[in-house]
């Protein structure tokens, strides 16, 4: 059986979340560790997350997968931002210690005209500074649709942040719409797709998946999220991914335009496909 889950709300706190999975048949999910567009993160409550991580091996959860905040831009142009962008990174690593060994994944940034390099170099940076701390999370870059001067759109730019970090605890999280969106034809060729990650970046760094089905055609570069089945990849698409040997154990988080009972059917969807 798979791992499946959705975005939640993390304003009522770790165990609400874990409740709030259980009541939609999730077993994994992802959350903002903060506002997702600001910075402001919430009170931590350590007996809380601890409640939360009873719960979580109680009920055989897979892996977590935060997300951080797309205002968080490693790469921004600005000295301040970016040295203030390397704290919420360093900040978020260590409140992920409160439920230990999840994931945790952020939009890699946008270099914002000062180049491909210029923007590696500065990601790769605050990744390994924020990594000296040894945090039990596992940091997730994710795929990019390639959007303006995004980094991550193409499988070489992961790989040459993952190169320059050097360390074990970095690996990737791929959104479907992001990857098709961006070139990549998941769609009629999710083996070829599979096999060039794996000759770039390799198969053991695909810690996780977004599962989003995309309102824009193939290469558009587009990045608009559509519900499982309404959008450019199809269901078909779907049900490969949930069924391929390389994916199947990943945690498969759901960031379609949904509220709980649209992600609650998509779950029974996804698991109704699994063989
Ligand atoms: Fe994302
Ligand atoms: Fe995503
Ligand atoms: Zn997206």
């Amino acid at each position: 059986m798979g791992y499946f889950g959705c975005h939640l709300s993390a304003s009522g706190g770790n165990t609400a979340m874990v409740k709030m999975a259980l009541s939609i048949g999730a077993n994994t999910f992802a959350f903002f560790t903060r506002n997702p567009r600001g910075s402001k993160a919430k009170k931590e409550d350590p007996a809380d997350a601890a409640r939360a991580v009873r719960l979580l091996e109680k009920h055989n959860f897979g892996k977590l997968v935060a997300h951080g905040a797309y205002t968080m831009n490693l790469c921004t142009a600005d000295p301040e931002a970016r040295a203030f962008a390397a704290e919420v990174l360093e900040d978020d690593l260590r409140r992920m210690a409160a439920l230990p060994g999840n994931f945790y994944n952020f939009h890699p940034g946008s270099h914002v005209g000062q180049g491909l390099d210029a923007g590696i170099e500065y990601i790769s940076d605050a990744l390994k500074k924020a990594l000296r701390h040894d945090y039990p999370v596992t940091v997730l870059l994710e795929t990019m649709a390639g959007k303006g001067s995004e980094i991550g759109g193409k499988f070489e730019e992961l790989k040459a942040i993952l190169d320059a970090v050097g360390n074990a605890n970095v690996g990737v999280c791929l959104d479907t719409c992001h990857i098709y969106d961006g070139g990549y034809d998941i769609v009629d060729d999710l083996d070829g797709v599979l096999s060039e990650f794996d000759r770039i970046i390799g198969l053991d760094r695909l810690c996780a998946l977004h599962l989003n089905d995309s309102k824009n055609p193939f290469a558009s570069h587009k990045d608009r999220h559509e519900l499982l089945g309404q959008g450019s990849l199809g269901l078909e698409t779907f049900r490969s991914i949930v069924n391929h040997p390389s994916l199947k154990d990943k945690p498969m988080i759901l960031e379609t335009p949904n509220e709980l009972p649209g992600y609650q059917k998509e779950i029974v969807l996804l698991r109704a496909m699994e063989k």
